[in-house]
Formats: C-alpha cells, sequence, structure tokens
C-alpha cells in the first residue's frame, strides 16, 4: 500500500485564492486588509520567510509594510514600534518574525502586540479564545494542519489524534485544534514512554518535533493520516542517503544545493500510512495561507459593521 500524498502547495493555493476573491471584494468596499511585518536585524532565514509573507500580500491583494529595525534595537524601542502600529487604523495585522536578537525580551514584545492585529495568534489572550473556543486569531501552521484535515476529507470527530511535539506555536495548539473537532487527543514530548506505542494508537498523527526522519514506520497504525509538520535540512551524504537513496529526483536536487528538505516522518511511512503530507509541499506551504486568512479575518474583525458583509471567515 503507498499512502494517498496530501498536496499542501494546492489546498495553499485554494485558501490564497479564497482570501483574494474576499480581499478584492472589500477593496470594492474601501477597506484594504494591512499587514506590518516588523523584521529585527539581518538573520538571513528571517529575511528569505519576510520576503515570502510580503510576496503573497501582493498576490492576494493585502496592503503590506516591512518594518526593519537595526541588529541592536532595543526592547523599549520595539515596544514603541509596536505600539505605533497598534494605533494605525490601516494595520490589521502586526507579525514579528521571530527569533528576535538575544538583547531584546521577545516575550513582552509579543505581548505588547494588540491582540485584535495578532495574525500569529500567540498573544496569551488568543490563546485564551482558542481553548474556551472564543472567535480570535489562531496560530497559522496548525491552522494549516486542520485545513489538511477538512478539505481532504478527512474524518477528524472521534478519532484517535497523537501529537508529537508540545511548542506553543505548533504542538499545542494543534491538540487544541484537533480537540474542538473533537478529536480525542494524546500529547507527547521528549519525556513520553513508549512514543512509537503511543503514536501507534493514532487515525490521525501529527509530527512536530524538529528530529529529520524520527517517525519510523514502527510508530504508525497502517492506514493513519500522517501530518508531518518537520521542515529539517539535511546536509550529510550518509545522512541523505540514509533517508533518500535511490530517490533519483531527491538525489539530483542533493547534488545540485547540497542539501535536501527533510519532516519528521520518514519516507518509508509512505509504505504504512493511509495519507500523508510530504516535506517539501504540504504544511509549509499552508503557514503563509493561513497567514493571509488571518489578516483577512483581523481586519473583519477589527473593521466591523464597514465589512460585516464579508464576514464568513
Ligand atoms: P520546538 O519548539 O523545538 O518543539 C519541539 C517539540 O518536540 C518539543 O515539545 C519537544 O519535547 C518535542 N521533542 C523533541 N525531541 C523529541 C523526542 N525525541 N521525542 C519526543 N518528542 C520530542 O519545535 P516547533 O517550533 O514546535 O517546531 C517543530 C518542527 O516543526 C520543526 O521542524 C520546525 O522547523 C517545524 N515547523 C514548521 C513550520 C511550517 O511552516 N511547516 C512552522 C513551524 C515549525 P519537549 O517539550 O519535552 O522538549
Amino acid at each position: 500500500m503507498s499512502a494517498l500524498i496530501l498536496d499542501g502547495t494546492k489546498i495553499a493555493q485554494e485558501i490564497r485564492s479564497e482570501v483574494a476573491a474576499e480581499a478584492s471584494a472589500m477593496a470594492g468596499a474601501g477597506v484594504r486588509p494591512g499587514l506590518a511585518v516588523v523584521l529585527v536585524g539581518h538573520n538571513p532565514a528571517s529575511e528569505i520567510y519576510v520576503r515570502g509573507k510580503v510576496k503573497a500580500c501582493e498576490e492576494v491583494g493585502v496592503y503590506s509594510e516591512k518594518l526593519t529595525p537595526p541588529e541592536l534595537a532595543t526592547t523599549p524601542e520595539l515596544l514603541n514600534l509596536i505600539d505605533d502600529l497598534n494605533q494605525r487604523p490601516e494595520i490589521d495585522g502586526i507579525l514579528v518574525q521571530l527569533p528576535l536578537p538575544p538583547q531584546v525580551d521577545a516575550k513582552k514584545v509579543l505581548l505588547a502586540v494588540d491582540p485584535a492585529k495578532d495574525v500569529d495568534g500567540f498573544h496569551p489572550m488568543n490563546v485564551g479564545f482558542l481553548s474556551t473556543q472564543r472567535p480570535g486569531l489562531v496560530p497559522c501552521t496548525p491552522a494549516g494542519v486542520i485545513e489538511i484535515l477538512k478539505r481532504s476529507n478527512i474524518p477528524i470527530a472521534g478519532r484517535e489524534a497523537v501529537v508529537v511535539g508540545r511548542s506553543d506555536i505548533v504542538g499545542k495548539p494543534a491538540a487544541m485544534l484537533l480537540t474542538n473537532a473533537n478529536a480525542t487527543v494524546t500529547i507527547c514530548h521528549s519525556k513520553t514512554h513508549d512514543l512509537p506505542g503511543v503514536c501507534r494508537r493514532a487515525d490521525i498523527l501529527v509530527a512536530a518535533i524538529g528530529r529529520a526522519g524520527m517517525i519510523t514506520r514502527d510508530f504508525v497504525k497502517p492506514g493513519a493520516t500522517v501530518i508531518d509538520v518537520g521542515m529539517n535540512t539535511v546536509t550529510e551524504a550518509a545522512e541523505f542517503r540514509r533517508f533518500f537513496a535511490g530517490n533519483a529526483k531527491r538525489e539530483e536536487t542533493f547534488r545540485k544545493k547540497g542539501s535536501t528538505l527533510i519532516g519528521d516522518v520518514h519516507p518509508e511511512v509512505a509504505e504504512v500510512a493511509g495519507a500523508l503530507t510530504p516535506v517539501p509541499g504540504g504544511v509549509g506551504p499552508l503557514t503563509i495561507a493561513m497567514l493571509m486568512f488571518n489578516t483577512l479575518k483581523a481586519a473583519k474583525m477589527r473593521r466591523g459593521s464597514s465589512v460585516a458583509e464579508f464576514s464568513r471567515a
């Protein structure tokens, strides 16, 4: 048996098209959703992520603004910047690209973002809204996990879901969303006993660990849906061969780039799982799509009656 591959790129494109259609209708009513992205210093990976987010905004018709405080920016300086963005009516979403430099109190800065503009869904107020099933802004990557399941018609209610990873950004909100969708949820972490045994109970297994190919076939109940959130870079030839020997497409990428991306799920899982998200092209593309969705949602929630007719999200 070979798993059905869940095409995240296609699902993300669907969501982006839906957001673009709504943003265009809002523009007709004189409202343009706006996103401010704060990028402190010159972290190369962060610069790439921010470029992707700004490009996505252009594509879906969301106004975007990139703010680039210097590497040595202080906590009070960033708090002033956030305060200014909180006040500006045309800015619906504020995203502070992480990681922040070490001299900055990241928790304090994130806490300063107006929860109504917190398109990352990290503010404790939005965490509380999610856990009490009130309308709010939900973290993008876990929201993307749920979109993949729903849009692939994979039933969630009443199923056993196991989430490996308990970060505030992925694992915990993914588990909360699955609970809210009526799954029976177990959260695992580095201290979990018999991790393969617990994972084998899952109808839906979500891996958000950050360990290349850790989830092997022994962790997976035959026919289960496996969602691989992990994004790990393989650069060593021996490690590459362990995962991808004989995969001509991967071998070509590795030869050209000297690296390749792998999730937390070993490729052999495709032989056991019923459905599986690939890496790349699975959960990854959903993160930016859900950021666009959240920006639109924040605009609708904040601007209330002036865009009431667009209040489906
Ligand atoms: P994180 O904050 O480092 O959390 C990792 C979690 O995995 C922790 O809860 C940790 O347990 C658990 N863990 C680590 N080793 C384990 C082991 N051997 N057995 C069981 N559990 C283990 O990572 P994260 O931010 O949640 O990200 C997880 C992965 O998702 C990373 O690969 C990241 O790059 C990727 N990611 C992808 C996207 C996307 O857009 N696709 C977005 C965000 C993150 P403890 O709590 O006990 O330490």
